[in-house]
């Protein structure tokens, strides 16, 4: 099975305009290093994790239907690129019921509501949901975000986990921590050089929940362009895999 880490990026992206640190410049000179917002595909079950700011592109890259759309939470660079799917008439929300909030107040400003057939499935986090795939939604700290969550998904056999935007307090959430266990593929927040508390996780923590999760593939995504350049990272999380925007992952 596929999967495409769509954006490999933070809110700002790589290039961030007007900075010019070496990640930003090598990504104004080469769109290797570029870095959009971060959004995941499993062409499987048509499914997007959640609509980055620069789903467009994505789409215009992809050229596929979606029909089932996470979202781990409210941020900007994980919903705001929402109103682009208004191409498709028939989509299914999964989310925390603060989450799918915002979703339908984006909805209802930019898209309309008369002719879509959006439907909006609210999880509440730590419990199991069968939707033909089954899925848990596992709540992170990411503070100021009240309602911020990674997701579980069993897809053909297949489990995939995704943290979302998580602080290295997941390291110490035993029980989050033994749900994901054993995954066929993580793709885990590296946002930073260093964690930041109730925030994000720093390149050391995130090769500690590696570890601690075992999943058969890692991949490290939601990159910010102040972390280490794509290529130490690659170096320091070694065997663990770092992404770049439509990194495709057979599992
Ligand atoms: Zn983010
Ligand atoms: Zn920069
Ligand atoms: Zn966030």
């Amino acid at each position: 099975m596929d999967i495409i880490i769509l954006g490999s990026g933070v809110y700002s992206g790589t290039p961030k305009p007007l900075c010019s640190c070496e990640n930003c410049l090598r990504a104004r000179k080469f769109p290797l290093y570029r870095r959009t917002r971060f959004s995941i595909y499993i062409p499987e079950i048509k499914a997007l994790i959640d609509p980055s700011p620069d789903l467009h592109y994505h789409l215009g890259r992809i050229n596929e239907r979606i029909e089932h759309v996470f979202i781990t939470h409210a941020h900007f660079d994980h919903i705001g690129g929402l109103p682009e799917l208004q191409i498709f008439r028939h989509i299914k929300f999964y989310g925390h019921h603060k989450t799918l909030e915002a979703a339908r107040d984006l909805q209802k400003r930019f898209v309309g509501e008369s002719r879509w057939n959006w439907e909006y499935f609210p999880l509440e986090f730590n419990r199991w949901y069968d939707f033909g795939f089954m899925v848990y939604h596992f709540k992170v700290v990411h503070e100021p975000v009240e309602a911020a969550g990674g997701f579980i998904l069993w897809v053909k056999n297949k489990k995939l986990v995704i943290t979302g935007d998580t602080g290295p307090e997941i390291l110490d959430d035993a029980i989050t921590v033994e749900k994901i266990k054993g995954a066929d593929l993580l793709v885990a927040d590296m946002t930073h050089k260093h964690s930041i508390p109730k925030a994000h996780l720093g390149v050391d923590d995130a090769v500690k929940l590696a570890r601690a999760v075992g999943a058969k593939k890692t991949v490290f995504a939601h990159i910010n362009h102040t972390n280490y350049t794509h290529e130490e990272l690659e170096e320091r999380v070694k065997p663990h895999l770092v992404a770049r925007d439509f990194t495709h992952i057979l599992i």
